[in-house]
């Protein structure tokens, strides 16, 4: 698609963020420019309006800049995954292993029925941990999980590997 290579251009690599030997992927210079914004929506849009999805996930915190708007285009109810100690009501939680130490997201219960189909969208996937723990609080809800779709996928890191053979859909592929 002509689209993805403006994309691509838009998104600011820095070095050594937030610890030295990382090439941070920053999608905030994405936000700058209208019309790479406009086109990422717009090519999920595209790949999902009409499909069964009822519920867009976004996990915090950059999920919640894409999920929104592909939710609204596409008439699907929107569920925030949070950091713990962030959602006020009942909530269930999936703790997940980090390169060092662990980490969690949270759900709030009745948020998702069984019998929902869910698409999870974050930015990026590098190890793929947080997308799975996405993914098991959306079916321990009995939610059937459609498929994960990020902007950029780290494919050195083989995150794709760790989504028990769920369907991810990616725009830039980064190296
Ligand atoms: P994973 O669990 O190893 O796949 O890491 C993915 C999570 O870490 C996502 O929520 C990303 O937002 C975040 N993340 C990891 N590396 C980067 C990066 O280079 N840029 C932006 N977010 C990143």
């Amino acid at each position: 698609d002509p689209r993805i290579g403006g994309i691509a251009a838009s998104i600011r690599v820095v070095p050594d963020f937030p610890k030295k030997g990382i090439m941070f992927q920053d999608i905030t210079t994405l936000l700058l420019d209208p019309k790479a914004f406009k086109n990422t929506v717009d090519l999920f849009v595209e790949r999902y309006i009409g499909k069964d999805v009822s519920v867009v996930a976004g996990i915090e915190a950059r999920g919640f800049i894409f999920g929104p708007p592909i939710a609204l285009a596409i008439g699907a109810k929107f569920v925030p995954l949070r950091k713990p100690r962030k959602l006020p009501g009942e909530v269930i939680s999936e703790k997940y292993v980090l390169e060092y130490g662990t980490d969690c997201l949270e759900m709030h219960v009745g948020a998702v029925q069984p019998g929902d189909h869910a698409l999870v969208v974050d930015d990026l996937i590098a190890t793929g941990g947080t997308l799975c723990a996405a993914m098991n609080l959306l079916e321990r809800a009995g939610a059937e999980v459609v498929e994960c779709a990020c902007v950029i996928e780290l494919p050195e890191l083989k995150g794709r590997e760790k989504l028990n053979g769920k369907p991810l859909y990616v725009l830039v592929e980064s190296r």
